[in-house]
């Protein structure tokens, strides 16, 4: 049975996503170490750290998996933002250290008005960068495939790769992040088992499944190749429940953290979503 969660928030200390994750009868949690849309942030204090770790110990959540600022931008063609985008990596990936968080997803970047070449190799410069400055640390750094929407990288299978490739040291704290919405966005067919099968296989091919670390299982408001990413409830969305059994039945897939970035609230007859929502995961594989 994989380990299934979903993202939380942080607002009144890091415990409470811990605390959310347990009460909506998450296995592991995802969340935000800082404000996700700005770039600045007070440091964590010791209680803070204390109280985190508590709570885990305390709900037996597990695999607490850190989501970077939105902001970040690894393969800006502007060396400015770049930079700055390098330093709040690196913070992020304090940020985790200081919490015991072994993983920090982020999106890989967009080459804006350079090249998706260019764009790739900017971001082989800032991963390297990044690794350089933290050489006290292993938290690692997950790579998430995106939507394709814009001028974003790393919507394919082939481009994720060569990001992998172009850093050599430090192999081992880089990794990806899959997640179901934006692969489906950017043209991968998960609704039946032969696209499964190929987009799985791309998968393996470009990136090697084993460096697949956290899964985010996201249903698609959008279509096939549609290229923007919206996020639907588990099941109601254009990719449907079989794809999410597929990854959730997966010899391999299956031992990788799972997480929910959906909308949060209740449906109509006042139900958590997050309780549907893997309640319908969890009903997909028999196990309820
Ligand atoms: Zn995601």
């Amino acid at each position: 049975m994989p380990k299934l969660g979903s993202h939380m928030s942080i607002a009144g200390g890091y415990y409470r996503a811990v605390e959310a994750a347990a009460k909506a009868g998450c296995d592991c949690v995802q969340l935000f170490t800082k404000n996700n849309n700005q770039w600045r942030a007070k440091p964590i204090t010791a209680a803070e750290i204390d109280a985190f770790q508590d709570a885990l110990q305390r709900t037996g959540v597990s695999d607490p998996l850190s989501h970077a600022s939105y902001l970040i931008n690894l393969a800006s063609p502007d060396l400015e933002l770049r930079k700055k985008s390098v330093d709040a990596m690196v913070v992020e990936l304090e940020r985790a250290a200081a919490l015991g968080i072994p993983h920090v997803v982020v999106h890989p970047g967009a080459f804006t008005t350079s090249s998706p070449e260019e764009g790739i190799a900017a971001i082989g410069v800032s991963l390297k960068e990044i690794f350089r400055q933290t050489p006290d640390i292993s938290t690692t750094v997950l790579l998430e495939n995106t939507a394709g929407q814009g001028s974003t990288l790393g919507w394919n299978f082939e481009q994720l790769g060569a990001m992998l490739s172009l850093v050599s040291a430090n192999r081992e704290r880089l990794g990806v992040c899959i997640d179901t919405c934006h692969a489906f966005a950017a043209g991968y067919d998960l609704t039946t088992d032969e696209g499964f099968l190929l987009t799985t296989s791309e998968l393996d091919r470009h990136v090697g499944l084993n460096r697949v670390k956290a899964i985010h299982l996201n249903d698609s408001k959008k279509g096939l190749d549609s290229r923007v990413d919206r996020h639907e409830h588990i099941g109601e969305g254009m990719i449907g429940i079989s794809a999410f059994r597929r990854f959730l039945a997966h010899p391999q897939l299956s031992n990788v953290p799972m997480y929910l970035e959906t909308e949060k609230g209740t449906d109509d007859q006042g139900n958590d979503w997050d309780v549907v929502n893997l309640e319908r995961l969890r009903a997909s594989i028999g196990v309820i």
